[in-house]
């Protein structure tokens, strides 16, 4: 189920991006490494004494990936913050102290009345604290004094922030027998377009569900006899003012989005190419474990042989080269060529992940890669596999007990996803290995640990 939404607020250069990474910590992105998409990314999962929650810098970006930094791009985050986030963080300047922007924003989060746990950032040194005193008398609970850069302070702030959280829900919020599909992508990639031609597709039933979710922002439909929820699809619509298209392109909102659907469509542009956002997103998607299809759109703009999803598979196989498993399907949301195989195709992704693997041939799987292509040996020693079953869990996950879990190199993991998808399909979908440390289950022996559903989540 969802994540709780931690929203970093503030003006630039307060250090939102330095708290953010600090938070995040030595959790690396599920994306390559070398990719250069860990670099620039504003979302990511953290984890603190067992509890796991969404944090996103909500910066000046938007999901076209330009830097907005203007006073109008940052209320409107703050705005879509206040609406779409659980926990909001203030992060201040206490070297600098409160600038008319601060009081700007900080105006726009008393006004909703929403607590608010505020940080004061740069507090390297005693020294360097000028202005705690004028942020402590903001009206919010007292602030913690942090220096992202330094770590400092940082724990604690984390404790608070884990107090502020939902309680874990129980029951599932939402009813599970409808699949949730959220639309995302850049501006003007035809977001709106593809709702309303989906929409209008003669298989498509758009009327209230009984027993789905009651989300005034989501549209209920029946698509071929199967219920569906495509979510948040006000944000989509809402873009009539300037503001509303402000708020719409927030990254924030698309998560928000995201972390409430089983699978993200994500709309590329056939005629404008792949930029970052684009593979930010798809990235993202993944690192929150959701399933991923790229629906490559306005086709009818481009030459007859660059119509087909073949084609597409090449050409995007560089950009998504961390999504192979991702199916393709190319659209005119326009002349309505290809809209019949999107809902397919995501409902298709949804259903790979309730796979339910069977451990014998997930063993005989692994061992079979292992003795094909031993792991390399690093200081002489070399991971061993143990046992690995699969874990209940929303994303599909395999759990490997292993002699030593930092043997894992990243390509070898690649090369295990690998064989495991070949024979599980899992199409569409990230695949979590986790390691632990352990032998084989059955024989007993001493190390040997289950429970894999709490394991730590080594992502290398
Ligand atoms: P959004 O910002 O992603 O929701 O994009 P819109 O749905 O508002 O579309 C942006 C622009 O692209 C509009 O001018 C649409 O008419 C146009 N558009 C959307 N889909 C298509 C398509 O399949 N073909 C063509 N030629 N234009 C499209």
């Amino acid at each position: 189920m969802s994540r709780p939404i931690v929203a970093i607020v503030g003006r630039p250069n307060v250090g939102k991006s330095t708290l953010f990474n600090r938070v995040l910590g030595w959790r690396k992105a599920i994306v390559d490494p070398q990719s250069g998409l860990t670099r620039d990314r504003l979302y990511g999962i953290a984890e603190w004494r067992g509890r796991e929650f969404s944090i996103v810098d909500t910066a000046g970006l938007d999901l076209d990936g330009g830097k907005d930094e203007s006073r109008a791009a940052i209320e409107a985050q703050t705005q879509v913050a206040i609406e779409q986030a659980d926990v909001i963080v203030l992060l201040l300047d206490v070297r600098e102290g409160l600038t008319p922007l601060d009081r700007e924003i900080v105006g726009l989060l008393r006004r909703s009345g929403r607590r608010v746990l505020v940080a004061a950032n740069k507090a390297d040194s005693p020294g360097n604290r000028h202005f705690a005193h004028e942020i402590s008398e903001l009206g919010f609970d007292e602030p913690s004094l942090v220096s992202a850069q330094h770590g400092l302070g940082v724990g604690d702030f984390l404790d608070r922030v884990i107090e502020e959280l939902p309680p874990p829900a129980e029951e599932p919020e939402v009813d599970t027998k409808a699949d949730r599909l959220a639309i995302m992508g850049r501006p003007n990639v035809g977001k709106s377009s593809l709702l309303n031609a989906l929409l209008g597709d003669e298989r498509a039933l758009v009327s209230p569900l009984p027993g789905t979710t009651r989300d005034p922002v989501d549209t209920e439909l029946v698509y071929d006899g199967v219920p569906v929820v495509l979510v948040d699809t006000a944000g989509i619509r809402r873009k009539s003012t300037a503001r509303d298209r402000l708020e719409q392109y927030s990254l924030l909102r698309g998560i928000h989005a995201m972390e409430r659907a089983d699978a993200v469509l994500l709309v590329l542009d056939a005629s404008a190419g792949v930029l970052a956002q684009d593979q930010h997103v798809a990235g993202y998607a993944l690192e929150a474990g959701k399933g991923l299809v790229i629906v490559v759109n306005k086709i009818d703009l481009v030459e007859p042989a660059h119509r087909k999803a073949a084609y597409w598979r090449t050409a995007l196989l560089r950009s998504f080269k961390f999504a192979p498993f991702a199916p393709i399907v190319t659209v005119s949301a326009k002349t309505k060529e290809g809209i019949r195989s999107v809902i397919p195709s995501a409902l298709e992704v949804v259903g790979q992940r309730r796979i339910k693997i069977p451990p014998n041939e997930l063993n005989r799987v692994l061992r079979q890669a292992f003795v094909e292509h031993p792991p390399p040996s690093y200081k002489g020693r070399r991971l061993r596999l143990g046992y690995a079953t699969q874990a209940a869990s929303e994303a599909p996950t395999v759990v490997m007990f292993v002699n030593d879990v930092g043997l894992l190199h990243f390509s070898y993991r690649r090369y295990l996803e690998k064989a495991i998808r070949e024979r599980f399909g899992l199409m569409g979908n990230p695949l979590k290995l986790v390691l632990r440390a352990g032998t084989d289950r059955r024989t007993g022996k001493a190390g040997a640990k289950t429970g894999a559903k709490t394991g730590t989540k080594t992502r290398a």
